[in-house]
């Protein structure tokens, strides 16, 4: 299901045809409308509007705009409102430096206040941030806002703000300027990790391509999906799934998604065989964030039995078409090898291609030669190298064996790309590593094809 996170629909220019905006809403697949109250009156209207609809829930709080207007009376009244069943969080409230329209002054004690009130409530912040954004953080710290999370809704900021923003825990709102010419915010988008950001349309304002200029509403939510699946290179049912998913964790506090132990992502089924990892590479997320990829819950508290692999396989193969099935996981499955090649024997009566993604520490981990092995049972292996010397394999994913470990994955290169495996090896484009010196490695090597792969941020504060 789409969720739109960030709409007006109270507002005056959805008068002639708000009825027929929210049902247009649902037949494009929206599901949920976030309406969010920004003054005294607007918080009134739109807990009218979700009362009335039972797909539209409501954000309630004093714009940085309207700062001026906070009094005890609508403090008090904000407090008796955020108590309704329908209301989700305390927003849109922040700062606004661009339009200046509230005193700063007023503007930050405002902020301060509701940061409070949500606290008090347990009630996660839509965050409004306009040139800004260093007082936003340093309020939002200084408050405690992490306690609670939040939306920072229509990002527009660049990869240093987004690590900020990930470092505070909250999620990242993208709206329609992602289908923007010239805008800057597919750059950051595609490197957001999936559990990071949820969609939105700001409706009626910002609308996405083709609808510059005119109304923006909750159906084109889709469009922005659409973008978001095309710059990552996933499906719009994989965005749709993981921004639900994130939406749903915050803002409904829903925490029982099920463990995937298998699970689709395109047209490819990955069995995730474990959490242990030879390495502890800088960008990954697996010991820094609770590991939900695409709206799959991927913290595995313990290695899955064969059994529990097979059939897992089995449930998502059953339930849609696929091309291929990747052994995987947030963690390095030659370090199960018996298992692994047990799991993989089973599930090639299906007759699909079967990869195996490594990071090419299997013949030290197994202190033997398993790539004969892997060749029969894979048709195809990733192995990630990520750095074209052991300094900087040592710097960027941090091996366990130390300097001894490149070689290792280097010799384990050769040896994938002699046997009958379609051998691909990948590198993050990582800021500390020189791609071209790496892809100049592996096409040394007879075989092997190189790929680059995007990196996604991690906060600074955790990795
Ligand atoms: S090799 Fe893969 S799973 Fe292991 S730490 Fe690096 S990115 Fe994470």
């Amino acid at each position: 299901m789409l969720i739109d996170t960030h709409a007006h629909l109270d507002m005056e220019q959805f008068d002639g045809d708000r009825r027929e905006t929210i049902s247009r809403a649902l037949e494009a697949g929206v599901g949920e409308i976030l309406n969010v109250g920004y003054d005294r009156s607007t918080i009134d209207s739109t807990l009218r509007l979700a009362d009335e609809h039972g797909s539209v829930w409501a954000a309630l709080g004093i714009h940085p705009h309207n700062a001026s207007d906070w009094d005890e009376a609508l403090e008090e009244k904000l407090k008796q409102l955020l108590m309704r069943r329908k209301v989700l969080a305390v927003g849109e409230i922040g700062l606004d430096y661009y339009r200046d329209i509230s005193p700063r002054e007023k503007q930050r004690e405002v902020f301060r206040r509701q940061i409070g009130i949500a606290l008090y409530f347990g009630k996660p912040i839509v965050v409004h941030c306009r040139d800004a954004f260093d007082d936003v953080i340093r309020i939002l710290h200084e408050e405690g806002a992490p306690e609670v999370g939040g939306i920072f809704h229509a990002f527009s900021g660049g990869e240093r703000e987004a690590e900020v923003v990930l470092g505070l825990g909250f999620l990242i709102g993208i709206g329609g300027p992602l289908t923007y010419k010239n805008s800057k915010l597919p750059e950051v988008a595609i490197r957001l990790p999936s559990s990071s950001f949820v969609l939105e349309t700001d409706s009626p304002y910002l609308p996405p391509e083709p609808y510059r200029g005119k109304r923006n509403e909750p159906a084109y939510v889709r469009i922005v999906a659409g973008k978001m699946a095309e710059l990552r290179g996933v499906s719009v049912e994989d965005i749709e799934r993981a921004s639900e998913t994130n939406y749903r964790r915050l803002l409904h506090g829903e925490e029982d998604f099920p463990l995937s132990i298998a699970y689709g992502l395109k047209r490819s089924v990955y069995i995730n065989v474990t959490a242990s990892c030879t390495n502890d590479c800088v960008f990954c997320s697996r010991l820094r964030t609770d590991n939900y990829l695409y709206g799959y819950n991927l913290s595995l508290i313990i290695d899955p039995t064969v059994e529990e692999m097979v059939a897992a396989a089995n449930e998502v193969i059953a339930d849609g078409d696929y091309e291929e099935i990747v052994f995987c996981g947030y963690g390095e499955p030659t370090a199960r090898m018996k298992d692994l090649a047990a799991a993989a024997r089973e599930l090639r009566s299906y007759g699909l291609p079967m990869r195996l993604n490594t990071n090419g520490q299997g013949n030290m981990i197994n202190r033997r030669d398993i790539v004969p092995e892997l060749a029969e049972l894979f048709e195809r292996i990733s192995i990630s190298l990520n750095a074209p010397d052991a300094g900087t394999y040592v710097m960027v994913c941090r091996p366990d064996a130390g300097e001894k470990a490149f070689a290792a994955v280097v010799d384990f290169i050769g040896r994938a790309a002699s046997s009958e495996m379609e051998c691909t090896v990948s590198a993050l484009d990582y800021p500390e590593v020189d791609i071209e010196a790496t892809r100049e490695l592996v096409e040394s090597i007879r075989g092997a094809r190189f790929r680059t792969r995007k990196y996604h941020l991690v906060s600074p504060a955790v990795s």
